[in-house]
C-alpha cells in the first residue's frame, strides 16, 4: 500500500506554465506553490491531446463537454477547424495521469473548453459564456474525480491542509 499524501491535478496554466492558446499563463500563486512542493501534478489537456502552443482559440459548438464526449457536439477553433479529436484525446490522457498519480481531485481553469467546470464559452466566439463544463472536466467528473476551479481554492483546504496562502485573483 502506498502512503503518499493526496495529490491533485492542476491546470498547467494555473501553475504558471505558458501553455494557453495565446502562449501565456494564468498563474495562481497558491497552485504554483503546490506544484513546487510536489503536492500537485500539472496537466494541460489541449497540449496532451496534440494541440500546439500558441494555437487558435477554440469553443464547444452545440453543447457542453458532456455532449462532446457523447458525440453530440464538436470543438471548433476560430479558423473553423474541427479539433474535437484532440480535445477528447487530451481528456483521456488527463484521466490516465489522474489514475497513475492517484489524484482524486483536480483544480482546472474556469471557462476553458477543456478545463471549465462551471462555465464555458457559448460557441459563438463573442465572449459570451453559458453554464457548462469543458471536455476534460466532464470526463474527470464522470469518472469520479472532483473538479474545482481556481475560484474555489479554499474548498481544497481539507485535501491540502497545509496549503494556506493568499486568495487567488478573480480575473
Ligand atoms: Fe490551461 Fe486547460 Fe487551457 Fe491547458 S487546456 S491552457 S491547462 S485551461
Amino acid at each position: 500500500m502506498r502512503a503518499e499524501p493526496s495529490r491533485i491535478l492542476v491546470s498547467a496554466c494555473l501553475a504558471g506554465l505558458k501553455v494557453r492558446y495565446n502562449g501565456l499563463d494564468s498563474r495562481e500563486e497558491r497552485i504554483e506553490r503546490w506544484v513546487l512542493e510536489g503536492r500537485a501534478v500539472t496537466v494541460c489537456p489541449e497540449v496532451l491531446g496534440g494541440c500546439p502552443t500558441p494555437r487558435e482559440p477554440a469553443e464547444i459548438v452545440g453543447g457542453t463537454g458532456e455532449d462532446v464526449l457523447a458525440g453530440r457536439a464538436r470543438v471548433v477553433d476560430t479558423t473553423g477547424a474541427d479539433v474535437t479529436d484532440k480535445f477528447v484525446r487530451g481528456a483521456y490522457e488527463t484521466l490516465r495521469i489522474a489514475r497513475e498519480t492517484g489524484a482524486s481531485a483536480a483544480v482546472l481553469k474556469q471557462s476553458s473548453p477543456s478545463c471549465g467546470s462551471a462555465r464555458i464559452y457559448d460557441g459563438t466566439y463573442t465572449g459570451r459564456k453559458i453554464p457548462g463544463v469543458g471536455v476534460t472536466a466532464a470526463l474527470l467528473r464522470r469518472e469520479g474525480i472532483a473538479v474545482l476551479s481556481e475560484e474555489e481554492l479554499d474548498e481544497l483546504d481539507e485535501l491540502m491542509p497545509d496549503s494556506g496562502g493568499s486568495r487567488p485573483d478573480d480575473r
